[in-house]
């Protein structure tokens, strides 16, 4: 990428990127967390409110492609807009469920076609399936990635008769998205959410990357360098949040609104009835109309429309 020189809290976090900085952040999270959130200036407007929630879901295993009926009829009290990242192999066995989603009003983002790295380990990511795909994603040339990518989007615009327009890295939390640009450039999407706040290149603040938005993934407002999903507040060390994570979950829609800022964050579906989503309802019940709650594809739309001349 041309001119792009990582430097600052960025830099000391993908050269030490391990558990070094992870126990640092966890130690110094007050002040981490203060420095992820300067990335915002407090005036910036999201399409008029002062802060934005982009909810995903990320079906990355058929346990999930099952949790969505229930997670589709939720999301309709919430009466907002959602992003759901699928994977093209899941949509070809699994096309009622996933037009669900669409039926449902809300978003499809390309996750890949067979998920690279989708290995069964038990207490962690465990499938009903076999013929998993367990490449690394990085492992893959950029053409074999190109081709993943492009076989998303063939499949469900054949299948579900969607054309869409962003894309996340699957396990994106340790993958340079930057060589994929080009790809999605040529593919027409549009967006990628594919980075970590901390990595990107103004922390959390989405950029443009030549034609593409890249928007940021918030991480946790006690574990700054984690991302801020159900795994992390679920599953890691045990779970670090399994009995508060929808507390979790709403401190960060406050921190974000304190700031003026964006908070985007993934869920797995499979976990998302483990979580009481009750304190998040009542955040979003506060700030009303002043929290944007829009899908990815709203958001790069007027994003690209505000940025690029
Ligand atoms: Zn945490």
């Amino acid at each position: 990428m041309p001119g792009y020189e990582p430097s600052g809290l960025r830099m000391r976090v993908m050269r030490h990127g391990g558990r070094g900085a992870q126990l640092a952040s966890h130690l110094l999270a007050g002040w981490f967390t203060s420095r992820l959130e300067a990335a915002f200036d407090g005036e910036t407007r999201w399409n008029g409110r002062r802060s934005c929630l982009l909810l995903s879901f990320d079906v990355d295993f058929p346990e999930d492609v099952d949790a969505l009926p229930q997670i589709v009829d939720q999301l309709s009290a919430l009466n907002g807009r959602a992003s759901f990242a699928v994977v093209g192999r899941w949509v070809e066995d699994y096309p009622d469920e996933h037009r669900a989603i669409v039926e449902g009003g809300h978003e499809l983002v390309n996750h890949s076609y067979s998920h690279p790295e989708l290995v069964n380990a038990p207490g962690r990511f465990v499938s009903r399936r076999e013929d998993l795909n367990d490449r690394k994603w990085e492992a893959l040339s950029i053409e074999e990635r190109g081709a993943e990518i492009e076989r998303c989007q063939r499949v469900v615009a054949e299948t579900l008769g969607v054309t869409m327009t962003g894309f996340r890295a699957p396990h994106f939390g340790n993958v340079d998205p930057r060589p994929l640009y080009p790809i999605l450039n040529n593919l027409n999407l549009h967006y990628s959410t594919s980075m970590l706040a901390p990595r990107g290149r103004k922390l959390g603040l989405p950029v443009m990357e030549g034609d593409v938005v890249e928007i940021p993934v918030s991480t946790c407002p006690l574990h700054p360098l984690s991302s801020l999903d159900t795994w992390h507040g679920l599953y890691a060390h045990g779970g670090w949040h399994k009995d508060n994570f929808g507390e979790i979950l709403s401190k960060r829609l406050h921190t974000a609104h304190a700031s003026g800022g964006i908070t985007n964050i993934y869920l797995d579906p499979k976990d998302v009835g483990r979580i009481d989503m009750t304190p998040v309802s009542e955040v979003l019940a506060t700030l009303g109309d002043d929290c944007w709650v829009t899908s990815y594809h709203e958001f790069a739309s007027w994003f690209r429309s505000e940025h690029v001349r």
